[in-house]
């Protein structure tokens, strides 16, 4: 039985939003699903079941979806809705109930902890604004200890507390303290189970009738491009078996992929990235490619994750350094060799044929290869008449269409491209000032740029 003293004591990994001793007339824990939707290697859930267990009580997990989540579109509710029952099963098998309601995350916790009256409640952590926003609000509006769990990094956000100036910065503080953290997750059972008769109502967990109540329209939904854990699981495998071996010397080439295709499954929390770190280093070499993975899920992902987390900027062009806001500005009035509508931009008719194909994918597919994505924002910037319009645009695109968007990555990918954030100043030339730059002709000499443009023409007309 775990010790409660131990599972209340300081936790770099757990932040308490509102401190005290768990209620002794409460009747169960609630678990408050937001950012970790998965039911398994899941240690926000795993700390609820927890002290669940130390306190003899019963766990409920409860998740608000609402339909008014900033940028969200139906793609992206899609994806979200159609891994909800698999999840649901994960958390029975466990003894843990999952209840699904309509409305504003925070306000559903809430009405839920009202009618059942938990003695604390968990949730999982969430960097961006309305993450924070649902989070502070819940834990005004609580009675009883509220903690969030920091469940979707390998690091705890909380061992960097100032924002990092680069992944240079970071990576050794990092290095020094990963291997604490890099272990197997044990996934417990809740050992007081629920009386079916007591178990509060919810919305069915049907991921059709979900969206048709929810009543979402926006961008579209995309053909195979599957959310959950299990489709989460057979990529990483896919990844360990077919793309690992070449991962270090071709994670750059867009065509064919080589990489995980994993970011909208970390995004939604549909898989841990301990998860996928754990396999990859047990998985047999080659080891530059198990480094370079590791480089990207854990410095390159926690790097981000702390911009967001320090930076209230971290959306807007002034959440980029000085020395790129400064260039910028100096260049603010160079003459731009082409200006393209917001219209002729998401069409994908510029006269670009490269970046063309890569819009195309982002609309048609939900996914940009990484190297693309970077030649894409930067050639918003040149097409753009200003700098914070290219910002602007860039990031509304962005997490419209990709399935990876509204992510602390796609924030710190924007602000690379266009302001230089966790970069450093290249050489000085027209509108990028010293922004770093990237043409057209030594983009497409890099990867098989023909036949990724012939693909995208072939998709279209599919
Ligand atoms: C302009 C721009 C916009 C971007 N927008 C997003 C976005 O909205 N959402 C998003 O998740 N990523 C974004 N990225 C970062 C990166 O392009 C994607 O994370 C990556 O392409 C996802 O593919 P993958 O899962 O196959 O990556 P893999 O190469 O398999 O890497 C594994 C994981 O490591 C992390 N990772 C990989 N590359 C980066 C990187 N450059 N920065 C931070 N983390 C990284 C991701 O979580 C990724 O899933 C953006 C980059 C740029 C330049």
């Amino acid at each position: 039985m775990p010790d409660l003293a131990a599972l209340l004591a300081p936790n770099p990994r757990i932040r308490v939003l509102r401190d005290g001793s768990p209620d002794p007339d409460g009747t169960c824990v609630v678990y408050w699903m937001q950012r970790a939707q998965r039911g398994t290697d899941n240690l926000a859930l795993n700390h609820a079941i927890k002290l669940g267990n130390a306190l003899k009580l019963p766990v409920l997990a409860v998740f608000g979806l609402t339909a008014a989540y900033p940028g969200a579109q139906r793609r992206h509710y899609r994806f979200l809705v159609d891994a909800l029952p698999e999840t649901q099963q994960a958390m029975e098998a466990r003894g843990v109930p999952l209840v699904v309601r309509l409305g504003t995350p925070n306000e559903v916790v809430e009405k839920l902890c009202n009618e059942v009256r938990p003695a604390i409640v968990v949730s999982d952590e969430n960097p961006i604004h309305v993450g924070q926003k649902w989070r502070t609000a819940l834990a005004e509006a609580l009675k009883v200890p509220f903690r969030c769990v920091d469940a979707d990094v390998v690091v705890p956000t909380s061992l960097f507390p100032k924002e990092e100036f680069a992944a240079r910065t970071i990576r050794p503080k990092i290095h020094r303290v990963w291997h604490e953290y890099l272990k197997p997750i044990t996934n417990p059972k809740a050992v007081v189970g629920w009386e079916p008769s007591k178990i509060p109502t919810g919305h069915a967990i049907e991921p059709d009738s979900l969206l048709e109540d929810l009543n979402i329209h926006g961008v579209g939904e995309v053909a195979n491009y599957p959310g959950g854990t299990a489709e989460a699981l057979r990529r990483l495998e896919r990844f360990i078996k077919y793309r690992l071996p070449v991962y270090a010397t071709e994670r750059n080439e867009p065509e064919p992929y080589n990489t995980t295709e994993l970011s909208a499954h970390l995004h939604f929390g549909h898989i841990s990235p301990l998860t996928i770190a754990l396999a990859v280093m047990e998985a047999n070499g080659p080891k530059e490619s198990q480094d370079s993975l590791l480089e990207e899920l854990i410095v390159r992902r926690e790097v981000a994750i702390n911009f967001v987390s320090r930076n209230p900027n971290y959306d807007k062009l002034q959440g980029c350094p000085d020395w790129g806001l400064k260039t910028l500005a100096k260049h603010a009035d160079d003459r731009r060799p082409v200006l393209y509508s917001a219209q002729t931009l998401e069409a994908g008719e510029t006269g670009d044929p490269l970046w063309n194909a890569s819009q195309k994918e982002m609309v048609l597919t939900g996914r940009m290869h990484n190297y693309l994505r970077m030649y894409w924002a930067k050639k918003l910037l040149e097409w753009s008449p200003d700098a914070e319009t290219a910002f602007n645009l860039t990031l509304d695109m962005n997490d419209r269409y990709e399935m990876d968007g509204r992510d602390p990555n796609g924030y710190t990918g924007v602000a690379w491209a266009i302001g230089g954030k966790h970069d450093r100043p290249w050489g000085e030339r027209p509108i990028f000032g010293t922004i770093r730059f990237m043409s057209y002709e030594s983009t497409r000499k890099k990867f098989d740029s023909k036949g990724y443009i012939k693909r995208i023409k072939d998709l279209e007309k599919s």
